[in-house]
């Protein structure tokens, strides 16, 4: 049995202060946590006080949503893995649409920060989805396994490496495939992960992402080779993200 993640991707959402009375709210919530496994990805600057705030606390991990894969030197407005883990940064989020799209991440920068992440003893969620013209076009499947390919550094583990499967066309859109096509999707992710990776890639966890709600969750996360959940809009809030946690239970 896998047990399941929920990651928050908050985005550049939330100060420092909003960030922290996120964490206090959660932490008061009933729960056996040996069932569910969270990551709070949140921007920089929350970082360092939400790990003052999670210290202690295995069951909610603290997770940044990107890194650059240089130690340190004259690279303006970066950031690295040494900078992150002093934080209490356990996780990072890599190769998230909106950075592959908005920022020109190509599969060869993603692999280098996911290297650099395992390196320095960081977790990394690697994302990976089709857009929706590629959907329309009958690639989903192509698009998917060469990102996989190419993104994924030669020894990933299922100890470091959670896969993210976010359609970017469900991405803050309300819109969600269908359970049968995560099926799909999910399935021929871990046929490749199995392939390439042996039992680690049996072993790892695939998330679903994409406009992922209390109301859809039960029903994305119960399909196979469904191991948890990435979520962005709905994990501003604990009264939303509550919801989808319980799902896992
Ligand atoms: C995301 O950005 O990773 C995401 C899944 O966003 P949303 O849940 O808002 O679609």
């Amino acid at each position: 049995m896998k047990e399941p993640v929920v990651a928050a991707n908050w985005k550049m959402y939330k100060t420092i202060e909003e960030s922290v009375n996120f964490v206090e709210k959660l932490k008061k919530k009933p729960l056996d946590w040996d069932e569910v496994h969270i990551i709070l990805c949140a921007p920089y600057t929350s970082l360092f006080e939400m790990g003052n705030s999670l210290r202690g606390d295995s069951f909610v991990n603290l997770g940044a949503q990107n890194l650059y894969w240089e130690q340190e030197g004259a690279f303006t407005g970066e950031i690295s893995v040494g900078m992150l883990k002093a934080c209490g940064v356990e996780w990072v989020i890599v190769g998230h649409s909106e950075r592959r799209a908005g920022h020109k991440e190509s599969n060869k920068m993603v692999r280098a920060k996911a290297e650099a992440a395992h390196k320095a003893g960081l977790r990394a969620i690697v994302c990976v989805g089709e857009t929706s013209a590629e959907r329309k076009r009958g690639k989903t499947l192509e698009v998917v396994g060469k990102q996989l390919t190419l993104s994924l550094p030669r020894n990933c583990i299922a100890k470091n490496t959670v896969i993210a499967y976010e359609p970017i066309w469900a991405i803050g859109t309300g819109l969600t495939p269908t359970a049968d096509d995560v099926a799909e999707v999910h399935g021929f992710i871990r046929a490749r992960l199995q392939r390439r990776f042996r039992d680690q890639g049996v072993n790892m966890r695939l998330l679903y992402g994409g406009s992922v709600k209390g109301s859809n969750a039960a029903e994305l996360l119960s399909v196979r080779n469904v191991n948890g959940a990435l979520v962005g809009g709905a994990s501003l809030t604990v009264a939303d993200f509550w919801p989808i946690v319980r799902t896992c239970i």
